[in-house]
C-alpha cells in the first residue's frame, strides 16, 4: 500500500513537473496530448510492475520459507550466493546486510551507481532522498534513469528501477531538498545505520556531515568532477570527520559543479560503485575501511592515490572534546552558497543595459558577442555571433583582438550586443566592457536570459545543455 500510494503521489507530482517545466511557449493542444500519453504510461508501467512481481513470486514462491538456513530465505541463498561464497562475507555479512538500513542523498552520478549496488546486494532497506526532476542532461552518468523518465522526480524513477532490480528490499523515496528541517525530521522518524553523501555541493556536505557526527554515524563521502574523482569516509572508528578536515568552507565563487565544469560518465561510475563498497564493508564489520584516508582517481592517467589524512580534530566545531555546533544550523548561510546545482540569476544591470532575446532577429546587422568558452561555443552558436569568453574579458587576455573588432564595428554600428548560456556571465561582461571600452561610441547591452530564453521563447530547436 506505502508503495503504491507513493507512486500515485509522485505521478501526480510528475505531471505537474512535467507541465511546468517542458512545455512553456508550446500549444495547450501539445501539451494536452503529451501529458495524456504520459499517464497512460505511468498506469502502464505499474500494471506491468505488479505483473512482474507477481510472476517472480510464483516462480521463487516455493523458495520463501526454508527450515535449512536462520535468518535468510531459499531465494536469499540463491541470489546472493556469489556474495556469500566468499569467507569475508558469508551468511552472516549477508545477515547482516539484511537488516541494515542506508540512507542515500542525491539520486545523481554518485547515488545512482550506489543504490544499483546495494540493493542487489541486498540491503534491508533503503531511504533514497533527492528534491529534483530527470533531465536529459543527467542520462550520460545517472544511471537508474532513462529516457521515458524524463521530467519525473528522480527518485521516482530511482525507486521504480531498483525495485525492479530487487523487490525483495524495502526502498522508501523522499522526494524533498535534504536541509536541516527535512533531516531533522527523517532522523526523528527512521534509525540508519549508514549515511551515503551522493550530493554535488558544500552546503549539503556540511549538513550530512554534522547530522552524521551528532547521531554517530558514519558518512561515505564522493565527489566526482571532470576527470577527477575522490572518496573517502568520515565520522568512522574515531576517525576525522569532515570540519576535522574543513573547518571552513570554501569560498562560494570558487566551487564548480558538473554543469559548468563537465564531467565524464564513468568517473562518477567508479566513485559511486567504491561508495557502495565501502558501506557494505562498514555493514559486515570488514576492515580495511576508507576512514583517516582519502581515495583520488585520477581518470586520465588512470591512478588511483591513496592519501593519509589528518586524525580527529580535538578542537572541531562539531566532534571536537568541546563542540560548539550541537544542533544543526542554516548550511546554505554557513557556506554562503545554495544547497543545489541550480545557477541563482544575478541581476547586476540597470533595466536599459537590456535587451529582450525576441529582439534579437530584429537586429541581424547589430554585433552580437557570446562570451560562453570556446568549447561551448563550439557546441552550438547563433550565425553571426562572435565568440569572445567572459574568462578572457576577466584575465584581461587578447583585449586588443576585442578592441580591433569593436573599432572595426563602430564605424557602422553602436549598439553591441552581449549573450551567454544563462544571462549571467553576459551582465558582468556588460559591465566590464563598459569600463574597459569607455573611450569607443559603443553602447554595450545584455540580452536577458542568454541562449535559454532563446531556446525557450525564440527557438526551441537551440540546444538546452
Ligand atoms: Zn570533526
Amino acid at each position: 500500500m506505502y508503495d503504491i500510494r507513493i507512486n500515485n503521489d509522485l505521478r501526480m507530482h510528475s505531471n505537474m513537473c512535467i507541465r511546468h517545466k517542458f512545455f512553456l511557449g508550446r500549444m495547450a493542444a501539445e501539451e494536452q496530448k503529451i501529458e495524456k500519453l504520459q499517464d497512460e504510461i505511468n498506469q502502464l508501467r505499474e500494471e506491468l510492475q505488479r505483473k512482474e512481481r507477481e510472476l517472480f513470486d510464483l516462480k521463487f514462491k516455493k523458495y520463501h520459507d526454508n527450515k535449512y538456513c536462520l535468518g535468510l530465505t531459499a531465494t536469499d541463498i540463491m541470489r546472493y550466493s556469489r556474495q556469500m561464497l566468499l569467507s569475508q562475507f558469508s551468511i552472516t555479512g549477508q545477515i547482516a546486510l539484511k537488516k541494515s538500513r542506508v540512507l542515500i542523498v542525491g539520486m545523481g552520478g554518485l547515488g545512482c551507481p550506489c543504490a544499483l549496488y546495494l540493493a542487489a546486494a541486498g540491503i534491508g532497506e533503503l531511504t533514497i532522498v533527492d528534491y529534483d526532476e530527470v533531465e536529459l542532461t543527467n542520462l550520460h552518468r545517472q544511471v537508474l534513469h532513462g529516457e521515458n523518465d524524463i521530467g519525473i522526480p528522480k527518485i521516482l524513477s530511482a525507486y521504480n528501477r531498483l525495485k525492479n532490480l530487487n523487490s525483495n528490499i524495502k526502498i522508501i523515496p523522499i522526494h524533498t531538498h535534504a536541509n536541516s528541517s527535512t533531516l531533522t525530521d527523517l532522523f526523528k522518524n527512521k534509525t540508519f545505520d549508514v549515511v551515503v553523501d551522493g550530493s554535488d555541493n558544500v552546503a549539503t556536505r556540511y549538513l550530512l556531515n554534522d547530522i552524521c557526527v551528532l547521531n554517530n554515524l558514519p558518512l561515505v563521502s564522493g565527489s566526482a568532477l571532470q576527470m577527477e574523482g575522490q572518496l573517502t569516509v568520515y565520522n568512522y572508528n574515531k576517525g576525522p570527520c569532515y570540519r576535522c578536515l574543513f573547518p571552513v568552507p570554501p569560498p562560494p565563487d570558487t566551487v564548480m559543479n558538473c554543469g559548468d565544469g563537465g564531467v565524464l560518465g564513468p568517473v562518477p561510475g567508479i566513485i559511486g560503485t567504491l561508495q557502495a563498497l565501502e558501506v557494505i564493508k562498514i555493514l559486515t564489520k570488514q576492515g580495511g575501511v576508507l576512514s583517516s584516508r582519502l581515495l583520488t582517481f585520477d581518470a586520465c592517467e588512470a591512478v588511483f592515490r591513496n592519501v593519509k589524512l589528518r586524525t580527529r580534530n580535538s578542537r572541531c566545531a562539531v566532534c571536537g572534546d568541546d563542540p560548539t555546533i550541537t544542533t544543526l544550523i542554516d548550511y546554505e548561510e554557513f557556506c554562503g552558497a545554495s544547497a543545489h546545482d541550480k545557477v541563482i540569476d544575478v541581476d547586476i544591470l540597470r533595466k536599459d543595459d537590456h535587451i529582450p532575446v525576441k529582439e534579437l532577429s530584429s537586429k541581424p546587422e547589430t554585433l552580437l558577442i557570446d562570451v560562453r568558452p570556446t568549447l561551448e561555443f563550439a557546441m552550438c552558436n547563433l550565425d553571426n555571433s562572435y565568440n569572445f569568453p567572459y574568462s578572457y574579458i576577466k584575465k584581461g587576455k587578447d583585449l586588443d583582438k576585442l578592441r580591433k573588432k569593436l573599432e572595426d564595428y563602430s564605424t557602422n554600428g553602436n549598439e553591441v550586443l552581449i549573450i551567454c548560456r544563462r544571462g549571467n556571465d553576459s551582465q558582468r561582461a556588460v559591465l566590464q566592457l563598459k569600463e574597459i571600452f569607455t573611450d569607443l561610441p559603443l553602447k554595450f547591452l545584455n540580452v536577458l536570459g542568454g541562449l535559454y530564453a532563446y531556446s525557450n521563447a525564440v527557438d526551441s530547436s537551440f540546444p538546452i545543455y
